[in-house]
């Protein structure tokens, strides 16, 4: 067997059911990125679309449009990126709800609306200080007026304001947050009447009630993946849902060669700090090279034997977040690296 991910949906609903308790009445958004942090958008959707969830967060048109198919029309899907006018007449074509954050993809927009007569769904995006695709303060009385004149003209519908924080420190996220009231203040005197207020990912959404708003953005925790150097998953009341395996593949002097390597994506430079699970317990990963890696040797290994890189399982020594820390990134770099010729599978205990 080469490498596999087995993703535990019934954890995911768990983990789903948890952010909808600490959140509520604001509404969870699933943020579904990055073929879903590399659990498989398809699968992942459809199980949210099955436990209840409503909004998705699908990034750019072309993940908007999967999401569309696997969910159907009872779902709202909200994207952020549209990087030219083919991928705007998509994603209304799609019905998507699309996050404007630049006053040339308003444009954009509102002629791609108005070429399919259709009306299309915009949150207009403030930018409050992280400088990503968002509107700066000094530009946003024109902007909104503008949007107000595209409302009025019937080809759009302004049904949100939104912005992204950092979620690094409480000061910049305060400031961001008054930044943001203040944009609301200024679209609703330009006769604007969004609706759906967003601005917390992960982190704020479960530390800060305040910044919930309408709406929360959320994706690491309801994948597992608990913040690096934050509180613990246990803290969080989520768990983990995946599980990175492999077999072992040959047996060396100096040790166990195992099913995975650097092109399935695993990082080279978790070599020599992490233990991976085995039958006799954790063992050091040695070395990672391009197809495989070694792994310290125990008696009685044999080719076949299972080998669990990082994950959900008991027998995992590290979860993905863990697994991040030892290389002084984040659980969701090194789950959205695992290559996509790495099997997923899916389990519902
Ligand atoms: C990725 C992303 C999120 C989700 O962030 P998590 O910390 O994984 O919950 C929310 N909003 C935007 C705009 C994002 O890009």
């Amino acid at each position: 067997m080469s490498a596999q991910l087995v993703v535990d949906l019934g954890a995911f609903a768990d983990n789903l059911a948890r952010v909808r308790e600490v959140v509520t009445p604001a509404e969870m958004m699933l943020v579904v990125k990055d073929d879903a942090y590399g659990h498989g958008v398809v699968e992942i959707a459809r199980r949210a679309l099955a436990q209840g969830v409503r909004w998705f967060g699908a990034f750019d048109a072309e993940t908007g449009a999967v999401v569309r198919a696997t969910v159907g029309e009872t779902a709202r899907i909200f994207i952020w990126i549209a990087a030219s006018a083919s991928e705007v007449a998509a994603a209304v074509a799609a019905r998507l709800d699309i996050g404007v954050g630049d006053p040339g993809l308003l444009e954009d927009v509102a002629i791609a609306a108005s070429a399919a007569s259709v009306v299309a769904r915009v949150h207009l995006k403030i930018d409050t200080g992280l400088h990503r695709n968002g509107v700066r303060p000094e530009m946003w009385p024109e902007f909104t007026a503008r949007a107000r004149e595209w409302e009025s003209a019937g080809v759009l519908e302004v049904v949100g304001v939104w912005s992204h924080i950092a979620e690094a420190s409480d000061d910049e996220d305060d400031v961001a947050r008054a930044g943001f009231e203040d944009a609301l203040a200024v679209a609703r005197n330009a006769g604007l009447t969004p609706s759906l207020r967003h601005l917390a990912a992960s982190a704020a959404s479960f530390a800060r009630p305040e910044f919930r708003y309408d709406l929360v953005r959320v994706g690491a925790f309801a994948y597992g993946i608990s913040p690096a150097g934050g509180p613990s998953a246990g803290e969080l009341g989520i768990r983990p849902i995946a599980t990175l395996r492999t077999t072992v593949s040959g047996l060396e002097s100096d040790g166990v060669r195992v099913g995975i390597g650097a092109l399935d994506g695993l990082p080279s430079t978790l070599a020599g700090r992490i233990e991976v699970g085995t039958p006799a317990g954790p063992r050091r990963l040695r070395v990672v090279d391009r197809y495989e890696s070694i792994v310290d040797g125990w008696p009685g290994a044999g080719i076949g034997q299972e080998v669990v890189v990082f994950g959900a399982d008991d027998d995992a020594p590290r979860s993905v977040t863990e697994a991040g820390e030892a290389i002084g990134t984040i659980g969701e770099e090194i789950a959205v690296r695992i290559s996509p010729g790495v099997t997923r599978r899916y389990s519902a205990t």
